[in-house]
């Protein structure tokens, strides 16, 4: 009988680690998932082995690689657009070390295969000032100028990791926009699906709806579940270059809102926040790259993940 691979999530605590974890599990593989926290929404005896460690420091980096076959590397100190414009040392810091950390132990460790989540942040600003943008195509990321410090560190960390390619394979997804239930939707880290629907659901029918900038910026958002399965699609395939995991649907962020407010069967006034940072004006995913190399896309719609999303959040709130 060939025995049963041994998989480490970093990040495990966090929305798509445990989201991932679980899916890991489903599929055969026993799971070690690690995180300077516990999960939040889930509960930890899903996994095999959860070990609260901080990656920023190489000696718990080899402890989470120890017996460890293929590594996702998601932990990562981030959050929403907020939270990444007012935190750059930290995101720059911590971000650096658990990747070189990671990227190193697992040579230490003899890892045969890392995956490592990269993001849309890492493509350039003069590709994104419209909003009604060209959908961003993996060769787009150079030459580079992201928009912020943590799309900076993800550029460098995806060269990192494929600097070790001699030692593991490495397999690279450039996440874009990922939400879902059992997420952060409140405190400050939360990204624009979490907090829209949180705000949905805590205001009555015909009340404001405060949005950050004047909600003509446009993004793409794809379901966790459909998440994970791209990326376990790529990290089993013999994908070498970055690939974007993310839907190329486009909408701008009133559009998200009404989206939201008509799932919850509410008609709110909309009340724009001008001074509140916004990111780039517009970011969609490019999807032929990876149709062609994964012959994969998305599936779920829109609709029906904020559906989901909603449902989970309004009780969280209530
Ligand atoms: P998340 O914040 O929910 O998960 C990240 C986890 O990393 C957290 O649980 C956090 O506690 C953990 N972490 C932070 N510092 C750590 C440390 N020093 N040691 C160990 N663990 C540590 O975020 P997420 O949305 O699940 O994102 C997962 C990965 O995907 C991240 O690398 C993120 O940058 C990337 N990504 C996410 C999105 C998205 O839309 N959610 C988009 C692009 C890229």
């Amino acid at each position: 009988m060939a025995e049963i691979k041994k998989v480490l999530v970093t990040g495990a605590g966090g929305f798509i680690g445990h989201h991932l974890a679980r899916f890991l599990k489903a599929q055969g593989f026993w799971v070690r998932g690690v995180d300077i926290k516990e999960p939040e929404y889930s509960d930890k005896s899903e996994m095999d082995e959860f070990l609260l460690l901080d990656l920023r420091f190489y000696d718990n980096c080899v402890k989470a690689t120890e017996g460890i076959d293929e590594v996702y590397a998601l932990a990562a100190n981030m959050g929403g657009i907020g939270f990444i414009t007012y935190h750059n040392s930290d995101v720059l810091y911590d971000n650096v070390t658990i990747n070189a950390n990671t990227a190193e132990a697992c040579k230490k460790n003899s890892v045969k295969r890392v995956f490592y989540s990269s993001s849309a942040c890492i493509y350039p600003t003069y590709k994104q000032e419209e909003a009604n943008l060209v959908a961003l195509k993996e060769s787009d990321a150079y030459p580079a100028d992201p928009d912020n410090e943590y799309g900076w560190e993800k550029l460098f960390s995806e060269r990192l990791y494929k600097s070790y390619d001699e030692f593991y394979k490495v397999r690279i997804a450039r996440f874009h926009n990922i939400f879902g239930p059992e997420g952060t939707f409140d405190g400050g880290r939360e990204k624009a699906p979490a907090a829209v629907c949180r705000k949905v659901a805590l205001v009555e029918d015909g009340q404001d709806i405060e949005i950050w900038g004047d909600g003509e910026q446009t993004r793409s958002f794809c379901l966790v579940d459909d998440c994970v399965e791209g990326v376990f699609k790529l990290m089993n395939s013999e994908v070498t270059e970055p690939l974007n995991i993310g839907s190329d649907r486009l909408i701008s962020i009133n559009g998200l809102v009404d989206a939201v407010s008509k799932i919850a069967g509410k008609n709110l006034v909309e009340k724009h926040l001008l001074d509140k940072p916004q990111g780039v004006r517009g970011r969609n995913s490019d999807n032929t790259l990876c149709k062609k190399v994964l012959g994969w896309e998305p599936q779920i719609s829109l609709e029906d993940g904020l559906k989901v999303t909603y449902d989970w959040i309004s009780k969280q709130v209530k």
